[in-house]
């Protein structure tokens, strides 16, 4: 059974934590500590200004387009890219427990400063535990961050009615793909 999406984007070749300034990070390990910060120099290159793109090192960037057809829905924080006015960080707030055992995901280099495996690989086909069917029409993120240090993000969801005013909104960048749960 369909019970969301996933939110997939084309790469913006480029990274949010190779600028000038230095983001915030775990004295232990050194992997960056804050997902909200941004690079107040960040830009975009200009053939990758897409309404929906990663970074790299795993930053989600969506244009005012993407706000707008995500307005009437929640679940979402923004950060403004002080360079790249129209331009944002999407972060989703609202949690869904990834299931790391069904989906066989390897967990490793835990940090015990910072609590947290720093590197994870194994995202996809999204397992959830106990999701709500179907999800509901916020931004959601997995409680399980993927990727290898600076790269770490969550998986980003969307429930069914978000996720067509998305696909509504002709979205350069974006790709959904739809999580089936059995
Ligand atoms: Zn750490």
């Amino acid at each position: 059974v369909i019970v969301g999406h996933l939110l997939r984007a084309s790469d913006n070749d480029s990274y949010m934590y190779l600028g000038d300034a230095e983001p915030p990070r775990c004295a232990s390990c050194g992997v960056v500590s804050d997902p909200r910060w941004v690079d107040p120099g960040f830009q975009l290159p200009p053939g990758k200004r897409l309404d929906a793109s990663f970074t790299y090192d795993g930053r989600f960037v969506v244009s005012d387009a993407f706000r707008a057809a995500a307005k009437a829905f929640g679940g979402a924080e923004y950060a403004k890219l002080p360079s790249q006015p129209g331009w944002s960080l999407l972060l989703a707030a609202e949690i869904v427990r990834f299931d790391v055992e069904a989906r066989g995901t390897k967990l490793s280099e835990f940090c015990p400063a910072c609590s947290r495996f720093t590197v994870v690989a194994g995202a996809t086909p999204v397992f959830l535990i106990a999701p709500p069917k179907p999800l509901p029409d916020v931004f959601l993120r997995t409680d399980v961050e993927f990727g290898t240090r600076d790269e770490l993000r969550p998986l980003v969801l969307v429930g069914p009615g978000l996720a067509d005013a998305l696909i509504r909104a002709r979205l350069t960048g974006l790709n959904l793909t739809a999580v089936d749960v059995s």
